[in-house]
């Protein structure tokens, strides 16, 4: 209620007024779906907000989803993965929350930069404008400048054009001091731009307990009643569950909590998230949704492809083994993208991948055969600094000498040429600098852009850039095309100047940047898979279009595992 009495009337009231008489002249305004959660974190509101995004994109909608983040990090790249699981890059080179790798595997829609919006980015574009005199020596305040500012870029998305709907996940839980401000700006924006095209999902929890055999709503209620103290009232419920929801329960929820009962949606645990659709539409999400909005189906929905996708996870007719070697491998989701990528291959060869997470620093020459000899595949993860490195650049070696299929990412690759030039060219003192400094042998090292960078934040080669193949590579077949654009994000780079002896020794460099040269891929010739990229092929993988390297080397892991098996 505080937030209330803050507002400046006149400021607001004017502010509404015209944004109310813009929107209402618009044509064909986009629908706004807000998704909050509530009782605790980890309830999935990423995999709701895809799902359901998914299930409207399937009725005919061009949608999108943005992610809201309440933290005042300026973006997720400056974190640590064991803080917040994985960074995702989009094309056009924004560092951004793991969220936005789901949406894109369910959507197989690029998203950008508009759609990952953290705290640090509102006050830093305030406090700049601050800076810059632009508020007319007003104070400058929560509300309304930020509150303003989070409406601004909820509009911006929608005034594109592009989309017909867009649903903005609001991250952390409702009654977070953090997400207060966010939850305001989403009461105003409702008003301002017209309840007939806003909707707001809340995702709760209703825990099943034991000793009293029962399934609980009064989590759900409290953290609704949170939410209406912040002048909201949400539209629809959905119950993450680990029990089937009873009309008892589901009346109780839409009784105390205003919402019609067809409004209580029970979202039950899956044990594959790309099923979380199918659920969702089994409860009529969709259709409520869509009802609420006044939107009605433009295409009948076709699941064929999801469905058989589904059908061949759940029973391959075999199995293969990768070994993810990291130096974050204590959260998995440090490498969402990759493990997903890897998933989402398998069922094209009617493979179920497992993957086996090895701690890069526990691997030396003396228990490599140990850790390393049963794998049908070896995937070698990105990462900066020196920590588990010397670990990664045995594991390449193993891959090689052993004929082990090998994808190397991003550091994955830097550390395959620091193996080959030590190793097989028989460089001595061969490093990469981000390591070594001053090694005699800097096979890998600081991109001529990159010298004079000093910020950490968003100043690394990010994004989408051109890369030739070359004819008759490996990977040219594996893509089956000659030029590719794949995303990236490094300081590092092949030091071209070892380019000539290290094809000459066997290792090819089959992928160039055209107007840099930059290397972008690295193959062995003489191995039946042993391919590392300078980019991550991962940011590209979805459920519609698995990327064609991680088709390719679950395939290879497959061929080895039969071979040895003969
Ligand atoms: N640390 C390396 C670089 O900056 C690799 C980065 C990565 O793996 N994403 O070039």
């Amino acid at each position: 209620m505080v937030f209330f009495q803050a507002v400046k009337p006149e400021f607001t009231i004017f502010a509404a007024i015209i944004n109310r008489s813009n929107y209402r002249s618009m044509k064909k305004p986009a629908k706004y779906i807000f998704v909050t959660g509530g009782v605790t974190s980890s309830l999935g509101k990423g995999i709701l907000a895809a799902s359901l995004a998914k299930l409207l994109q399937m009725s005919g909608y061009r949608t999108t989803i943005q992610k809201l983040d309440p933290y005042l990090n300026v973006d997720p790249g400056t974190l640590n993965p064991y803080e917040h699981g994985e960074c995702y890059v989009t094309d056009d080179g924004a560092e951004t929350d793991l969220d936005l790798g789901h949406y894109e595997r369910f959507l197989n829609v690029p998203t950008s930069q508009a759609n990952n919006v953290t705290t640090g980015k509102i006050y830093e574009t305030v406090i700049q404008r601050e800076r810059n005199g632009e508020y007319n020596g007003k104070t400058v305040q929560v509300i309304p400048h930020i509150t303003d500012e989070i409406k601004r870029r909820l509009s911006l998305i929608g005034d594109e054009g592009k989309y017909d709907v867009i649903i903005s996940e609001i991250g952390g839980t409702v009654g977070d001091i953090e997400s207060l401000p966010y939850i305001e700006a989403i009461r105003q924006f409702r008003y301002d731009y017209g309840e007939e095209h806003c909707l707001v999902i809340h995702l709760t929890l209703v825990p099943y307990l034991q000793a009293a055999g029962e399934l609980k709503t009064k989590p759900t209620q409290h953290s609704v009643k949170s939410l209406l103290q912040s002048g909201i009232q949400p539209d629809i419920l959905v119950c993450r569950t680990e029990h089937k929801l009873p009309m008892e329960v589901r009346t109780k929820i839409a009784r105390f909590c205003n919402v019609t009962l067809d409004s209580v949606i029970e979202n039950a645990n899956a044990s594959i998230i790309y099923e979380v659709p199918f659920l969702l539409a089994k409860e009529h999400l969709d259709v409520v949704v869509m009802r609420k909005l006044g939107m009605k189906k433009k295409t009948e929905p076709d699941f064929s492809y999801w469905k058989n996708f589904i059908a061949t996870m759940k029973n391959p007719s075999d199995e293969v083994t990768i070994g993810l070697v990291g130096k974050y491998v204590e959260l998995h989701d440090s490498y969402l993208s990759i493990s997903e990528s890897l998933t989402l291959a398998g069922p094209r060869h009617e493979l179920k991948i497992n993957i086996e997470w090895i701690h890069s620093e526990d691997i030396t020459v003396e228990n490599d055969d140990r850790l390393l000899g049963h794998l049908d595949g070896i995937l070698v993860a990105p990462g900066f600094g020196s920590r588990g490195m010397e670990g990664k650049i045995l594991a390449a070696r193993y891959a090689r000498l052993h004929k082990i299929p090998y994808l190397g990412i991003c550091l994955g690759m830097q550390i395959a040429v620091v193996e080959f030039g030590r190793n097989v060219v028989g460089l001595a003192d061969c490093y990469s600098t981000e390591v070594k400094e001053k090694a005699k042998n800097p096979v890998i090292y600081l991109m001529p852009s990159q010298k004079e960078v000093t910020q950490l934040g968003g100043t690394m080669r990010l994004g989408s850039y051109n890369c030739n193949l070359k004819e008759g590579s490996k990977v040219q077949l594996a893509y089956g095309e000659k030029k590719i654009q794949e995303r990236h994000r490094h300081r590092y780079e092949f030091n071209n100047k070892f380019q000539k002896e290290f094809e000459a020794a066997g290792m090819q460099m089959v992928g160039h940047n055209p107007e840099t040269g930059l290397v972008e891929i690295i193959e062995l010739a003489d191995h039946p898979f042993f391919i590392a990229t300078q980019f991550h092929p991962e940011y590209k993988s979805t459920v519609e279009n698995p990327h064609p390297l991680f088709i390719a080397f679950v395939k290879a892991a497959h061929v080895r595992k039969e071979s040895l098996s003969e």
